[in-house]
């Protein structure tokens, strides 16, 4: 395996920072990945999926360990249901793509999310009122420590809202997630933005419904090429019932929902527009014009510019409403 020294990572990250990895690997197998864990036991680790959910602000004196296991295969199946293996470096969306052609139901919500499919559980994927946590039976990892292969079954992953086992211990690399999907579907309106794009159709197949996720996705987010950003910035917050109720004396009209016990969501993207951060630019990085909750950048190649106009929203929403924001984005 080819190990690749003082590497930029810029080309790495959808938002575009510059930072230099010490050491750079892309095992294709678990064998390799065991190997490389190994030989390098003693140097920092990293793990990089496409890189679409991470920025960097320095630089790494380390190894950046860039998974490479690809292949999707169907490891059984019945009547029902079908269960599939892929590798962690295969593209999320082609995956997405691979089932609903195969007309297999379970990840069409989920379309156009970049990044690979060893990332997804990290921090258990959404879109659409879908959580990839629904169609995972087990994830295949890697222990660093160890470089013992560990299985996950679903339970064991702890997911929850944007978090699993995986993201808050960091001790595994995942190389291959095996899905659960149906090969019978029924559309069901439980989101509006997808009822409207799907009102002419009467009784809406899969692929239909892939297709307007991809129409509405492209026309709401804006495109990582020409505008490096990943996605998302912060968490819905999860408040408590006196930081609910401090918030609906600000802001009568703030969107809640009970979240778990005890716990209510609230909107990232409207208290950030309520703190008047919607569009707004600071030197090189601001929020999109459309969505106030995607930081973008407008040219910086720093990552430490990105976090100050982060610490800008966070303290003013703090500030205004009470209400800490917590980023969903990996800083590294
Ligand atoms: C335009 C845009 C839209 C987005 N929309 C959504 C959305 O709708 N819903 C959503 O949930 N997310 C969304 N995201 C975030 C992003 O797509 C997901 O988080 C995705 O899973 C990131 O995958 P990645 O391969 O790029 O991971 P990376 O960004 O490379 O890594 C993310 C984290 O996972 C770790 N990691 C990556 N691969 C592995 C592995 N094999 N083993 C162990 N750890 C690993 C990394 O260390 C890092 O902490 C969006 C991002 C962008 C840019």
């Amino acid at each position: 395996m080819n190990i690749q020294q003082n590497i930029q990572l810029q080309p790495y990250n959808s938002f575009r920072t510059k930072a230099i990895a010490k050491l750079f690997a892309q095992p294709e197998t678990v064998d390799e990945l065991q190997e490389l864990l190994q030989t390098y036991a003693n140097e920092p680790k990293f793990i990089l999926g496409g890189g679409f959910n991470i920025f960097f602000t320095q630089d790494f004196n380390g190894l950046v360990i860039n998974p490479a296991m690809r292949g999707i295969r169907t490891i059984s199946e019945n009547t029902d249901f079908v269960e599939i293996e892929a590798g962690a470096a295969e593209d999320w969306d082609n995956f997405v793509a691979y089932c609903v052609s195969h007309r297999y139901s379970g990840v069409e919500n989920l379309s156009l999310i970049p990044g690979t499919v060893g990332a997804a559980p990290i921090q258990n994927i959404g879109a659409y009122g879908a959580e990839v946590k629904d169609v995972i039976v087990k994830v295949i990892a890697v222990e660093i420590e160890s470089g013992k292969m560990v299985e996950f079954s679903n339970a064991e992953c702890e997911f929850e809202y944007r978090n699993s086992i995986f993201k808050r211990t960091r001790k595994h690399i995942i190389t291959h997630v095996v899905f659960r999907l149906s090969k019978s579907f029924e559309y069901k309106e439980k989101y509006v933005d997808l009822n409207h794009e799907l009102k002419n159709i009467t009784t809406p197949n899969l692929s239909q419904v892939r297709e307007a996720i991809i129409r509405i996705r492209t026309r709401k987010l804006p495109d990582y090429n020409s505008l490096p950003n990943a996605g998302s910035f912060f968490k819905n917050p999860i408040l408590t019932k006196e930081e609910k109720e401090k918030l609906l004396t600000l802001l009568p009209d703030a969107p809640v929902y009970n979240a778990k016990e005890d716990g209510y969501k609230t909107s990232a993207a409207y208290l950030i527009e309520k703190a008047g951060f919607k569009g707004k630019r600071k030197g090189d990085v601001g929020t999109y014009e459309h969505h106030a909750l995607i930081i973008v950048n407008y040219g910086t190649e720093s990552g430490q510019e990105i976090v100050n106009f982060m610490h800008d929203i966070q303290n003013s929403v703090f500030q205004q409403y009470g209400v800490s924001l917590e980023p969903e984005v990996w800083i590294f």
